[in-house]
Parts: C-alpha cells; structure tokens; sequence
C-alpha cells in the first residue's frame, strides 16, 4: 500500500526527508554525540546523527558503544526528552522598567521558529502530550509554550529494541508512537518504513517519492515493536496503583529510599513530564529595569516546598514520597492520567540508581501487600 498516510523508502533516502524539511523552513533537530551521550542538536547531514551506536542502560548507568552497522537509530535515547523544546529550562517571561509615571511591562515570547525533530520516541511524543495538557488545556494556557509548540514537527521513530530500564508497555506510551506524532518510522535495516501521524505529515509524505508498503512488511514492522514490547519488564495493575500509593504513605520504605536518595533533582530533570518551575526577577543596580525569568525547579529541593514561613516537605523522605505518588496517584486525580509514560531516564540518570519500578512494588510489599509484578489482581 502506497498512499498519503504510509509508504516505504530506502534507508539510504532519509537524506531527502531532511532536505525537503529544511527546504519548507525547517530547522532540523535530531539525536547527536556529544561527550560520551546522545543529545538533541542541529543536524543537516544524515551522518551527523549516531549511525552505528547503541546505548547500555542500567540504574545508574549510561554508555554507548559502536555496533559496527549501518542501524541509524539504534540509540534509544539521551537524558533530554522533548520538554526543553516547549517548556524551556530558563526563559524571560517580562521585562519591567521604570518610567517617569511609573513603571512600563513589556511581556517577552520567544520568536516563533519552525523545529522539525527527529528522532523522538513513543514515550516522549506521550511526554509531549502530558505537557500540553498541563501547560495549554487549562484555565489559562501559557503563551510561551503553546509559541514553542506552534512551530513543532515531530517526527517519532518506534522502538524495536527495549532498555532494561523502559516500561512503555506498562504505561500505555510505547513501544509503537501513540498519536501526536506528525510522522512514525520504523526502521527495518535497509527499509524505512513510514506512517503519517497528522494532516502537516500527510502534506510531507504527498511530496516524497516512496514505494508501496506489503503485507509483509507490515508484519515485520509490528512483529518487530511486538518484540520490544514483550522484552520490558512490566509494572501491571495501573488502575488500582493510585489507591494502594495513598494507602502506603506511612510504609517504612520510604525511610529506605530516603536513605539513598541524593535529592541531586536529576530525576526531575530528565522526566519529560515533570513541569515545576520558579519565577526570579533581576533588577539592574539603578532599579531602572528588571527581567523576570522562569526557569525549572524540582520538588527534591528544599526551597521548593517552603511556603507562608514554614516549610511543608522538610525532608528528604517527605520529597520522595510526594515525587512518587504525585506521578503515580494524584496525577489521575488531577489530570486525568498517569504523570509517568515508562521513559526510565529518572532510573538511569539517578546517581545511586534508585528504580522507580522497585520502590513501587517495595512500598506496596512492605506494607504487606502483593508485589505489583506478581498480583496484578491484587490492584
Ligand atoms: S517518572 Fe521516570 S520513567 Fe516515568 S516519565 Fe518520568 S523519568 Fe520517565
Ligand atoms: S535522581 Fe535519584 S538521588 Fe537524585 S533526587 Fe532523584 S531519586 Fe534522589
């Protein structure tokens, strides 16, 4: 089948998807090596992406090695998700001067700029999602970031290989691109093949010389994310999760995961849907002007749980106890689904290697309760 919405083409060909984007204005972003990680930069060759490398993740742990093939995306992902490109780590959002009756504010957005990215995995275009609800469904959606997010082309690659650290499956995010994307790829060594996600992606392909998909290579592909899917070890009984985490607040295990956590803020960094932030101003020494920034905050530090004279998560405990279960359980509370999409970089990129995964199914086993891997039912 060929059509507006899916085709094949020749790996070798990615080449002309760059090109045709950065021919309709498209500043193309893709993965890139960057002392010893994989991060998001500019990229205008095929060859400035990681072809011929995978990464090794474990808690804790981050390397890539050289695979000697031609695979182009066989890096799964680097520490930065999607959030910086909608939901920058540092942005002016006023500047405030002094005039002769007063004072004079002038709000600052960025310049619109059209990113095409590329490269993006199921678990962050469901990142993106969560993002967008947060920052743009409600009562007052935030200018800045729905200017980001205008520009934004994103083109997903579905995973055929699985970290030990994802669980995408148990989330419900992966391993195939949920809708959001613009375009899916699959690749299958020398084949891309390749689905439109939106109208925007639709209109691309329609301008793309690709060939008729088969049966067979429908079957491969979903053969292929089946297979990832089935490798990830699972975390099961999502419905019930929330409850059992409310009911779990004084488990004995949180003093242990207290014991070991840094509160260093790095899980928080790199989830893609975690969105606390603080507002600074900074005045010049005259008083003439200020700018007001927004930049990215973490619940793990103790600033940010200080409010009205008193701080309300002294510890190091009460931080991750109230990181865990706001993910896990109060999100649905309020927003209507989980707050995690099983990307696993709070497991990598924690310093002691704390996982998620095991301080859920502890807290609930130390409480006396089934594990969640081995009772779903129980939840
Ligand atoms: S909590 Fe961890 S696994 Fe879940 S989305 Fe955030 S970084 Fe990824
Ligand atoms: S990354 Fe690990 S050590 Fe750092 S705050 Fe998160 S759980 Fe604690």
């Amino acid at each position: 089948m060929c059509s507006n919405d899916r085709g094949v083409f020749p790996s070798a060909d990615l080449q002309r998807v760059l090109d045709l984007l950065r021919a309709k204005g498209y500043r193309v972003i893709g993965p890139t090596l960057h002392d010893g990680a994989v991060v998001w930069d500019t990229i205008v060759r095929v060859s400035d992406l990681p072809i011929g490398w995978r990464d090794r993740q474990e808690p804790g742990r981050y390397r890539l090695e050289q695979t000697g093939t031609d695979e182009i995306f066989g890096v799964v992902h680097g520490p930065q998700s999607l959030k910086p490109f909608v939901f920058a780590p540092r942005e002016p959002l006023l500047h405030i001067e002094r005039t002769q009756k007063g004072f004079s504010v002038r709000p600052q957005l960025p310049a619109p700029e059209k990113i095409a990215l590329l490269g993006a995995r199921p678990c962050d275009v469901a990142g993106l999602a969560i993002q967008d609800q947060i920052f743009l469904k409600g009562s007052y959606p935030d200018p800045h970031y729905a200017r980001r997010r205008q520009g934004l082309f994103v083109i997903a690659v579905n995973c055929t290989r699985a970290l030990p650290t994802c669980f995408c499956r148990s989330m419900g995010t992966g391993p195939r691109a949920p809708t959001g994307c613009d375009l899916a790829l699959t690749e299958l060594d020398d084949l891309m093949l390749v689905e439109a996600g939106s109208q925007a992606g639709r209109d691309l392909l329609s301008e793309l010389p690709l060939q008729p998909t088969s049966e067979a290579i429908q079957v491969e592909a979903a053969k292929r994310i089946d297979a990832c899917a089935e490798s990830q070890t699972r975390l099961q009984g999502q419905a019930a999760l929330p409850r059992a985490l409310y009911d779990a607040h004084d488990s004995q295990r949180w003093d242990d995961a207290a014991s070991r956590c840094l509160a260093c803020t790095n899980c928080t960094m790199v989830c893609p849907t975690c969105f606390c932030h603080t507002v600074e101003d900074r005045s010049t020494l005259d008083g003439q002007h200020t700018e007001r920034t927004r930049r990215w905050d973490s619940c793990f530090t103790h600033e940010h749980g200080y409010i009205h004279g008193k701080n309300i998560r002294p510890t190091i405990k009460d931080r991750y106890r109230m990181w865990l279960t706001h993910k896990f359980a109060a999100w649905h509370d309020q927003f209507g689904m989980s707050g995690c999409v099983g990307c696993g970089r709070c497991i990598t990129w924690c310093p002691v290697g704390i996982d998620v995964r095991e301080e859920i199914s502890a807290v609930l086993t130390s409480d006396g309760q089934p594990s969640l891997a081995r009772s779903p039912e129980r939840l």
